[in-house]
């Protein structure tokens, strides 16, 4: 069963999914999906695409370098059958996944550190941006007074 991956997103295509596309060069396209060929179609960059593979791993969203992508590299020598190493083989797969979701799981927790005080922030900035919109609702005893004053002012400019 051979997987390919889709040239667009690069998730991997499964047969008798996705569709082909072979240039007049004679280069072919894989997509997984009716999505990834219309993007193809429109010319786009996946590199400029959020969404794909490729833009995440050149923005420093997904793990890129770890020992686990060793093992999956391809190589142009063909393995001769051995019942032993292919036994072997899959074993190592579930335990190489593993760690790999592992070590994926930990760069999340890495990169989404500073992400919660970030958020806060971002909050408080908007709450005090458009706390006009509810103005009229909040205690004046909540609010300090130099700050609700000038909002009133500008609300009667207005009308
Ligand atoms: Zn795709």
């Amino acid at each position: 069963m051979r997987l390919e991956k889709c040239w667009f997103c690069s998730s991997t295509i499964y047969p008798g999914h996705g569709i082909q596309f072979v240039r007049n060069d004679a280069k072919i396209f894989r997509f997984c999906r009716s999505k990834c060929h219309k993007n193809f179609k429109m010319k786009r960059n996946p590199r400029k695409v959020k969404w794909t593979k490729a833009y995440r791993r050149l923005h420093g969203k997904d793990m890129t370098q770890d020992s686990t992508f060793e093992f999956e590299r391809k190589r142009n020598r063909p393995e001769r059958y051995d019942r032993n190493v292919t036994e072997n083989v899959l074993k190592a797969i579930k335990k190489i996944s593993k760690v790999r979701h592992a070590r994926e799981e930990e760069h999340h927790r890495q990169r989404m550190k500073g992400n919660k005080v970030m958020k806060l922030k971002e909050d408080a900035k908007e709450l005090e941006q458009s706390i006009h919109l509810v103005g009229p609702l909040v205690k004046k005893d909540d609010m300090k007074k130099e700050k609700i004053i000038p909002l009133r002012e500008d609300h009667r400019m207005e009308e």
